[in-house]
């Protein structure tokens, strides 16, 4: 593959580069440094190879979610802690990543799954969000209805998939940058400081492909992707 710099975000938003592995999902690949855009006249120049994002999207199965040029403003905004996209929005590279950030926030068409955003306080039964329909066949990723019952928080995919995980299952699977090596994917959270009766207290979306959870313990930094969430198995099977 040609000369290029391709970043993978993970849903924890750790940036990695394209040969390394990593244990946190993976939400699609961005290329950077696709093309240099001249401050003067605008026009951008492909100054390595290009289309080794897209490769490598294929080959991880992931999407890819677009093409950041290279802009010198993008580095000054870095340093200064402002936004791109508001500090210069009509350049290319501010373009990209308002495409970007559409791609991941898209609702997914007819069967849009619950709308977002939603925050759910638990406890006060505030934010609840409302059950979307589901249709046989419908998309397995969008999620159609949320609700709370017994230690479990029960998810219902909109393809009609009932799934009930128990609150310190999810406590215990949360992939946060304090609960999991993102490298080895080792646990650091260890399990016996869990207590039994932990509490979910606040669910809220994350765009439309993950959730954010707080639990009683004080810990609200995991972010939970439809994907990981669907991969856990249901704790009815424990409690047959
Ligand atoms: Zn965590």
């Amino acid at each position: 593959m040609g000369q290029f710099s391709v970043k993978i975000w993970g849903a924890t938003g750790s940036l990695l580069s394209g040969n390394q592995q990593v244990k946190v999902p993976i939400l699609g690949v961005i290329e950077n440094m696709s093309g240099f855009t001249c401050p003067d006249c605008g026009t951008v120049t492909h100054i390595f190879h290009q289309g080794g994002g897209e490769a490598i999207a294929q080959e991880l199965d992931v999407d890819f979610l677009g093409k950041v040029p290279l802009d010198p403003t993008v580095v000054d905004c870095g340093d200064d802690g402002r936004p791109l996209v508001r500090a210069a929005p009509d350049s290319p590279a501010a373009a990209a990543y308002r495409s970007i950030a559409a791609t991941l926030a898209w609702t997914g068409g007819d069967v849009a799954g619950i709308a977002t955003p939603f925050a759910w306080t638990i406890a006060e039964g505030v934010g609840k969000p409302s059950p979307a329909p589901i249709a046989e066949g419908g998309p397995a990723d969008r999620l159609a209805a949320l609700d709370h019952a017994d230690g479990a928080l029960l998810l219902r995919w909109s393809d009609g998939t009932d799934q009930r995980l128990s609150e310190r299952d999810l406590r215990l699977a949360c992939q946060c940058a304090q609960c999991r090596d993102e490298m080895s994917g080792k646990r650091l959270l260890n399990p016996d400081t869990v207590p039994m009766d932990i509490r979910l207290t606040r669910v809220w979306s994350v765009g439309n492909y993950a959730l954010g959870m707080a639990f009683s313990d004080g810990h609200d930094t995991g972010i939970y992707v439809f994907k990981a969430l669907q991969a856990m198995v249901g704790t009815e099977l424990e409690d047959v």
